[in-house]
């Protein structure tokens, strides 16, 4: 039996996603460029396996995405740069660039289900999880998470979407609603972007229990985000049992964002990992938010320390809000019908 250290992790990594950026926005290429520089200071730089993204077929995009958003992605993408609602741009070549985006999740999740690595990090941009079945908004063209989530959940595996965004991810939740085959579970800041995201938002038909939302308001710290783990989060996991854990890992939720308003700390991001490796160890976390750039690459390298078994600290104690009662007490309500809580 291998032990952990001879297992790989993987990243995937193009300089090509940076052809999609508008500096004065807060999601630009500076993003991915603090990342790397974070990543290349560390220990275990090395011995990570990065892998070039391919982008994602047509046919597989056209099974998640309706014809009329890819077209118009495709039309203005030829065409230049332009806004597509008051905070979402699309820049010249970014059909490519989306669809490598998501290429490159797709391919690491495949890998990590596959077994030639244990676990991976998809370095990219733009984000994914509010694009809906037909619409691109909140920064995202087309959901990188839900793509690949798609495709393996048809070869019979039980996927995971653990969101740990700000946001909430209304068009990862909104594809799946009706299905119990990719399961979304979320907490995020409410009320806050984009709007969705109750308590009561649970699914529907068959989908009913498999949509767990969190919502927490202004501050909320560690410890009260470790409560819903152990109370709702991990309970539930451990039920379902999914193949592989796709993590939209948004650092907006970090303390000093300033896009965000809870209160999490750098190392918790870590945390989430280990509590969930515990269960499922084949986990890809997959680039959403996080705009201080003080900060994410702490984030970041919190999460892949733990994922390659070398865990970091980073100095930053913080606390805010940790009463969840309510909000726990609720969600046990609406979803105790389906899951033993
Ligand atoms: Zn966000």
């Amino acid at each position: 039996m291998f032990t952990l250290d001879f297992m790989t992790t993987q990243i995937v990594f193009s300089d090509e996603f940076n052809k999609h950026d508008t500096a004065d926005h807060p999601e630009n290429a500076d993003r991915l460029y603090v990342m790397l520089d974070a990543l290349e200071q560390t220990p275990f730089y090395k011995k990570l396996q990065f892998i070039k993204p391919e982008m994602i077929s047509e046919k597989l995009l056209y099974e998640v995405h309706s014809a009329e958003m890819i077209e118009r992605i495709k039309d203005i993408s030829e065409h230049g740069d332009s806004w597509i609602d008051l905070d979402t741009y699309v820049c010249k070549s970014d059909y490519e660039t989306a669809r490598l985006a998501a290429g490159g999740v797709a391919q690491v999740c495949r890998n990590v289900i596959k077994g030639d690595a244990q676990n991976a990090y998809a370095l990219v941009r733009p984000p994914g999880h509010h694009a809906s079945a037909e619409r691109s908004m909140g920064f995202c063209l087309f959901n990188n998470a839900g793509i690949i989530a798609h495709e393996l959940s048809k070869k019979g595996n039980r996927i995971l979407i653990f969101d740990h965004d700000v946001h909430h991810g209304n068009g990862t939740q909104s594809i799946f609603y009706s299905r119990n085959d990719v399961m979304y579970q979320s907490f995020h800041l409410s009320p806050h972007y984009p709007g969705t995201g109750a308590v009561c938002e649970i699914g529907d038909g068959d989908g009913k229990g498999f949509t767990i939302n969190a919502p927490l308001g202004f501050g909320h710290d560690d410890r009260a985000v470790s409560q819903l783990f152990d109370e709702i989060f991990l309970p539930i996991t451990k039920q379902y049992k999914p193949h592989l854990i796709i993590i939209s890992a948004g650092y907006d939720s970090h303390h000093a964002d300033q896009l965000g308003g809870l209160k999490l700390s750098a190392n918790f991001f870590g945390e989430m990992i280990r509590r969930f490796q515990d269960i499922q160890p084949r986990i890809v976390c997959t680039l959403e938010g996080g705009y201080n750039l003080q900060w994410i690459g702490k984030c970041f390298l919190s999460q892949l320390g733990q994922m390659m078994s070398h865990p970091l600290r980073f100095d930053d104690d913080i606390k805010g809000n940790d009463d969840i009662k309510t909000v726990i007490t609720s969600m046990k309500k609406e979803l105790g019908n389906y899951w033993e809580l």
